[in-house]
């Protein structure tokens, strides 16, 4: 081991997927860090992608990018929301990765002519993994989502990989299995059984649940608790009990009153670190969202609704939450509403429904699919006064959407759609021709943080001095995740119409923020980067709270 006593929470899925071991898993690094651990959440995707870049986000739910660049699964967002701070590439890893590794390494001689084996070859460089991320984090405490559920084909490498761990060092590894405990139409009644079985299956490789976490619809009740108990072979104080809810903010104050934390910390043979309540912050902040009742409505026009509602949250589930936080920060109760984009190209009375709207944000995307539609409404909304916020996509279309209509380019566009257009004011980076000729896809767009330089005395220099004030020198740091950027050739020209570039790439060569002046437009401003990304609960995103300040403004008005 690389770091003596580093300690390890795995956390398995068992009965099936999509209860929440995500958030249970980033719950349980929140109610750690409460207790006075530094604590890193790493997540495990089992599938052979290298990086969660090259999937579509309707199957797969919001790709989520580090500050290194990495693209991610959405639970790293969440991670990154509940331990309110940056995670590292070393806290991702999906089956790709370990695979490439080790090919690589076989094909330098690595391995010194022995036969290259799943086990131990694989199942060592996941633990090295484990290793290095929790190095790289300075962290206590690891707590580690595997992906998928137990009894998986492709999973159980990392289950292997987490039980050898344990064998070795007992003292350091504990359990956790987030199972589902359904209560059947028919029945009425809450069911044990698909959760023994799990365990079993469990068992079967070798590793022993410390803790089970019930999800289901209902709390748990003693009877329950105690069968559990027995037939998993767990205590029962070990079986916490974890029904739906309505805010998964709750989740850490739902798990600390099952003493969920103080029972970890006992079984990692840990002492808390800290005298006073460390939930606190969390707990004000739930009392935040239950207090808001005044709404303010914000319409999110997208495209990615074809699936069903449930999709849509996923493929934007950063937006989501970043403007939640910022609505809470300003008191209010965020009524979010999804907008088909393509809505507005089949029938263009539709737009007058945005006026309902205090604010209107489209988000990032790429392709051809609803752009006439957004860039319809983002019209409605510059000529409406209607407070609106871009982010990329967003932004690049706010722009074209300008050129369009106050430059007099009638047929500005950005060569993603039409690289004839005449006036591409939207291009592609150069770097990013030579990737695309190569059919390069994966991990090549402008990926990950970069600083931006604000301009003074503009609504996004503003919004920032005012919200981060410890991040601000004039500069901050911003995710990025795009290959189309404005095209330096029309810059002055759109700024000459009145459109302010509040926010460049340090030599000034990038458009970052893309603004029109107060005195012209209550709120309307596009980001070339993500700031969704870095909104945080406990720190939401100044320029999501700037638009959410305009919008309660127009919500007042009407
Ligand atoms: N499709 C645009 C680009 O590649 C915007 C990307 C995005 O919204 N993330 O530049």
């Amino acid at each position: 081991m690389s770091k003596k006593n580093h300690k390890y929470i795995f956390v398995i899925g068992g009965v099936m997927s999509g209860v929440g071991k995500g958030i249970a898993t980033s719950a349980i690094g929140a109610l750690l860090q409460a207790k006075g651990f530094k604590v890193n959440l790493m997540k495990i995707d089992p599938y052979l992608n290298v990086d969660a870049g090259t999937m579509n986000p309707t199957e797969h739910g919001e790709v989520f990018v580090l500050n290194s660049g990495l693209e991610t699964d959405q639970d790293m967002g969440n991670y990154e929301r509940f331990l309110n701070r940056d995670l590292g590439s070393e806290d991702y890893m999906t089956s790709g990765m370990v695979y490439r590794s080790v090919i690589e390494r076989e094909r330098s001689l690595g391995y010194g002519g022995k036969f290259v084996e799943a086990i131990p070859h694989i199942t060592d460089e996941i633990r090295s993994r484990f290793q290095s991320a929790a190095e790289a984090s300075h962290s206590d405490v690891s707590v580690i989502e595997i992906g998928g559920t137990v009894g998986d084909y492709q999973n159980f490498l990392f289950i292997e990989a987490a039980r050898v761990l344990n064998l070795r060092h007992p003292q350091d590894v504990v359990f956790v299995l987030v199972s589902y405990l359904p209560v059947p139409g028919t029945i009425g009644e809450m069911k044990t059984k698909p959760t023994q079985n799990a365990v079993h299956q469990l068992n079967s490789y070798g590793v022993q649940p410390d803790f089970i976490i019930a999800r289901g619809p209902v709390a748990l009740d003693a009877k329950r608790k105690e069968k559990l108990a027995i037939w998993c072979n767990v205590k029962p104080e070990h079986v916490i009990s974890a029904p739906d809810i309505s805010s998964i903010y709750d989740v850490p104050v739902n798990f600390e009153r099952e003493q969920f934390g103080t029972l970890l910390l006992q079984a990692l043979s840990l002492r808390t670190r800290v005298r006073r309540d460390g939930l606190e912050k969390w707990k004000k902040f739930v009392r935040t969202i239950a207090s808001a009742t005044e709404e303010v409505r914000i319409g999110i026009v997208g495209k990615y609704f074809d699936t069903g509602d449930f999709v849509l949250s996923d493929a934007y589930i950063s937006v989501i939450e970043a403007l939640k936080f910022s609505a809470y920060a300003v008191g209010k109760k965020p009524v979010l509403s999804w907008i088909n984009a393509k809505d507005f190209e089949k029938d263009v009375e539709k737009l007058s429904l945005l006026a309902e709207y205090d604010g209107i944000v489209v988000p990032g995307g790429f392709g051809e699919t609803g752009i006439e539609g957004k860039l319809s409404a983002i019209r409605f909304a510059r000529e409406n006064k209607i407070p609106y916020l871009g982010l990329c996509y967003g932004m690049q279309l706010a722009v074209i959407e300008y050129a369009r209509n106050a430059v007099d380019l009638a047929e500005a566009n950005t060569t993603e759609i039409n690289k004839h257009t005449p006036h591409p004011v939207i291009d592609i980076m150069p770097e990013q021709k030579k990737h695309m000729a190569e059919g390069k896809y994966g991990a090549t767009m402008r990926l990950g943080a970069y600083p931006c330089f604000l301009k003074k005395g503009t609504i996004a220099g503003g919004a920032y001095v005012k919200g981060q004030s410890s991040k601000v020198s004039g500069s901050v740091s911003e995710r990025h995740r795009h290959r189309y950027e404005v095209n330096p050739e029309y810059v002055a020209r759109l700024e000459k119409a009145g459109l302010v570039f509040s926010g460049t790439s340090p030599d000034g060569v990038l458009m970052e923020i893309a603004e029109l002046p107060r005195r012209r437009h209550p709120f309307f401003l596009g980001t070339q980067f993500h700031p969704e990304l870095q909104a945080r609960p406990l720190a939401p995103h100044p320029l999501f709270t700037a638009f959410l300040k305009a919008a309660v403004k127009r919500s007042g008005k009407k």
